[in-house]
């Protein structure tokens, strides 16, 4: 996992797979890799899915927040939550004229949208 903390897309599809006979998770239970949902059936697999990929991008605490990487984008997860880019001068919301703003002033949760070079992956 990265240095902030927020896995890959592909990292998060890695734990979730076809073994031949069943989908297997090793998300839910860290402790137990590769434990089998033998009674879990595609739709819901592919919900899961979703779903940890959803969570793995969901920021719930400042530290979190701090940890991302400058030009970053969340988005407050609340109906009519703002979005906000991380700059060289804290948090930005509305544009860059709104720089400079700490981590304490977003509505969390929030979910990063955009990691800087995931791009890339
Ligand atoms: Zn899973």
């Amino acid at each position: 996992m990265s240095e902030h903390g927020i896995p890959t897309g592909a990292e998060v599809i890695a734990q979730h797979r076809w073994d031949g006979d069943y989908f297997t998770c090793s998300c839910m239970e860290p402790d137990e890799p590769d434990s089998e949902c033998d009674e879990i059936y595609y739709v819901e697999w592919a919900e899961h899915v979703s779903a940890a990929l959803r969570e793995a991008r969901t920021i719930t605490t400042v530290e979190a927040l701090d940890a991302l990487p400058v030009w970053t984008v969340v988005r407050e997860t609340a109906l009519a939550g703002c979005i906000w880019t991380k700059t060289t001068n804290d948090w930005a919301f509305g544009g860059m004229a709104s720089d400079g703003f700490a981590s304490g002033a977003m509505c969390l949760p929030a979910r990063v949208l955009y990691l800087p070079g995931e791009d890339k992956e």
